[in-house]
């Protein structure tokens, strides 16, 4: 059966690396799922979390915590580039707790200065604290 190869990579180093039948990803425009042969693309990706289920091993799914980046798929080889990227086994909750109250402080504090930079900043951490949480949780 067809499968592809699916590498998250990050600054700290590949974050996970595997053989899959079958992976989705969100993106800006919603969520895709690939199977193999697909055609070859690069995407932005949104901060999410990717399913993986596993080619090697039936009925196994791998979740991965993906905080945006950029996929490319070419050749049944996938590619995520990301900031960063934790898989849910590796997710501090406790720290996810943390960073979420502290994004929702932030929020509210850039809120009451009118700054919209900072206010894009806060959602954006308070979106990869949720993230993590949830991967986290599975
Ligand atoms: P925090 O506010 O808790 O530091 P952050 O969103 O600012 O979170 P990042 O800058 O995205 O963190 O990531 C910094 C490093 O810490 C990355 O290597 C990332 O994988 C890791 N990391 C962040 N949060 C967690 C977590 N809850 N569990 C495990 N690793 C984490």
């Amino acid at each position: 059966m067809a499968e592809m190869t699916v590498q998250v990579v990050t600054p700290d180093g590949i974050k996970y690396d595997h053989r899959a039948s079958m992976i989705v990803v969100g993106t800006p425009d919603g969520e895709i799922g690939i199977l193999p042969n697909h055609v070859d693309l690069i995407a932005p990706l949104s901060v999410h979390e990717m399913k993986v289920e596993r080619a090697d091993q039936e009925h196994t799914v791998n979740w991965v915590a993906v905080n945006g980046g950029v996929i490319e798929i070419k050749d049944n080889q996938i590619t995520i580039i990301a900031n960063s990227a934790e898989r849910k086994r590796d997710i501090d909750l406790d720290r996810a707790e943390r960073a979420k109250a502290r994004a929702e402080r932030d929020l509210e504090e850039a809120h009451a200065q009118h700054s919209a930079d900072q206010v894009r900043r806060a959602q954006v951490a308070l979106q990869r604290a949720i993230n993590r949480i949830n991967v986290g949780n599975k």
